[in-house]
């Protein structure tokens, strides 16, 4: 019998299945820090000794997390009534215990096995039929992986009324319909699409040009670090490093990594970026990873989309917002050596909210990103149900871009064959990226309800409140809930396009003049 935080006293069946999960979650992490090394400070001559270390660590924590041990204890513990109720914190950890356990194991090993090869392999020629811009060159491979996605799908099952893509979509955002989610998207698409229209033809583009200013790149670190630490990053508990394709890592408790990535004439890129990993990091730093949850799902995010919104928020409704700038642009002037001592806050903001439409998703701004996504969420999807055949998603994206976003798509290197995902079966991923944006803006409109003064604290570089919100509602309870109802809980409503649409009408229009 072992005692909890809330001194109720467990029985062993719990407590052995939770330290079981611990021992899985600790090898987890130092797979993690294997792949921050790897993509930080690793010598290029330790690539295969690495590949071999992530792959043994891999395959241990699979062995961990399938153990057939762990499953009679679920059981076990599942039909104890004085810890199953799904209402207290020992039944909700079962009920993911359960669901990650189901997951590992519904999937035989050979099809695994087959998906990983199969993915690294249409990878490869993913990336050379990119720099060709050759689709044809890549069709096969993509063809091989959507069936092998669809078998994987129909492993882990799909929900009565449901359909194949959301067995995939579950891998990213638990208990997300693709159904749901397209009623969000479908209408909330239209209307960014003639938003961003009215913008185009009736706005004034902001000026943009000083934002291409020469900063030495340790400068823009050291400003990078200053704003972080203010939105209340710990780095007693993290780092900043730099890397090609910036991601942070929550790997352990006390251990949150982020990385970042510089240009010397792009700041306002660096910082984005920074902004957006150390929202993620904030997150990953407020769950709940020491103490009697640790190792277990009450410690971990709910979900990509959740996790999103994290950084969404820090980066966007925070990081282009006046009132973040009033406090910014003099700490930026101060680190950068006055380089932009002739531009006031009414010049800088709107140079971080223009609507540009453009060919690339991830160099778009914020009122086009969720185009980028949306197209692609509808076009993997008919692609799993079989109603869109891979030689015709060239034609299908072109077509797309050009009546949502109103550009021509002069090759598929910048069309279907930008973005890596596909290759290697992440095939339900990019939903989650604008569930983040929904849910961040519907999260803002109630801190801003909430806490009325947050312009005037972020106006002198006060964060504390802001953060101390999301702690509290989002943060602290891990995978306690569900992410729609951990949105509805926060917010009191469901999700809505709603939010979103009334952020972008506030930030945009005013830059473009209307
Ligand atoms: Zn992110």
């Amino acid at each position: 019998m072992t005692a909890t935080a809330d001194a109720t006293i467990l029985p062993a069946h719990y407590t052995e299945m939770t330290s079981l999960l611990r021992e899985a979650s600790t090898l987890g992490s130092v797979g993690a820090l294997l792949g921050w090394d790897q993509e930080t400070y690793m010598p290029p001559g330790a690539g295969r000794a690495r590949a071999e270390q992530s792959s043994v660590i891999a395959r241990l924590t699979h062995e961990k997390r399938t153990d057939p041990r762990l499953g009679e204890l679920i059981r076990a513990c599942e039909e104890d009534p004085e810890i199953s109720d799904p209402s207290s914190e020992t039944g909700a950890n079962i009920r993911c215990i359960r669901r990650d356990f189901d997951k590992a194991t519904k999937v035989p090993g050979d099809l695994v096995a087959e998906l990983a090869r199969t993915g690294s392999e249409a990878q490869d020629l993913w990336k050379h039929a990119r720099e060709k811009s050759d689709f044809a060159a890549f069709a096969p491979a993509l063809t091989k992986m959507l069936d092998l996605t669809r078998r994987k799908a129909e492993c882990l099952g799909v929900t009565s009324g449901g359909e194949l893509y959301d067995a995939l979509l579950d891998e990213y955002e638990p208990d997300a319909r693709a159904s749901e989610i397209e009623a969000v998207f479908l209408p909330l698409r239209d209307r960014l699409s003639a938003f961003i229209a009215d913008i185009r033809e009736n706005g004034t583009p902001p000026r943009v040009d000083f934002t291409r200013r020469e900063v030495p790149v340790e400068k823009q670190h050291a400003f990078g670090r200053a704003v972080v630490s203010a939105l209340g990053f710990d780095f007693g508990a993290g780092r900043l490093d730099t890397t090609t394709h910036p991601f942070c890592s929550g790997m352990a408790a006390g251990d949150t990594r982020l990385t970042t990535r510089y240009a010397p004439d792009n700041f306002a890129d660096a910082l984005s970026s920074t902004m957006h990993e150390a929202g993620h990091g904030l997150y990953e730093q407020g769950l709940p990873k020491s103490g009697p949850f640790a190792g277990t799902p009450l410690a971990d995010d709910v979900s990509l989309g959740i996790h999103e919104s994290q950084s969404r928020m820090w980066e966007n409704s925070v990081g282009r917002s006046r009132a973040f700038w009033a406090w910014a642009l003099p700490l930026a002037n101060r680190h950068f050596g006055g380089v932009f001592d002739d531009i006031d806050v009414d010049t800088m903001v709107p140079a971080m909210n223009t609507c540009t439409p453009s060919l690339i998703r991830v160099e778009s701004d914020e009122p086009t990103y969720n185009l980028h996504v949306m197209i692609r969420f509808g076009l993997e999807r008919s692609m799993i149900k079989g109603e869109l055949a891979v030689a015709d998603l060239p034609g299908a994206w072109n077509e797309q871009y050009k009546r949502l976003l109103g550009v021509d798509v002069p090759d598929d290197r910048r069309g279907c064959l930008q973005d890596v995902h596909w290759s290697f079966g992440l095939i339900g991923y990019f939903p989650t990226y604008s569930l983040g944006n929904l849910y961040a803006a519907q999260l803002w409109e109630t801190i801003n309800e909430q806490i009325p003064d947050l312009d005037a604290r972020m106006e002198r570089g006060e964060f504390g409140a802001l953060l101390g919100w999301l702690r509290e509602n989002i943060h602290k309870h891990g995978r306690r809930y569900t992410a729609r109802e951990l949105c509805e809980r926060a917010t009191g409503k469901a999700l809505s396009a709603d939010p979103l649409m009334r952020h972008l009408e506030r930030r945009v229009r005013p830059a473009y003049g209307l």
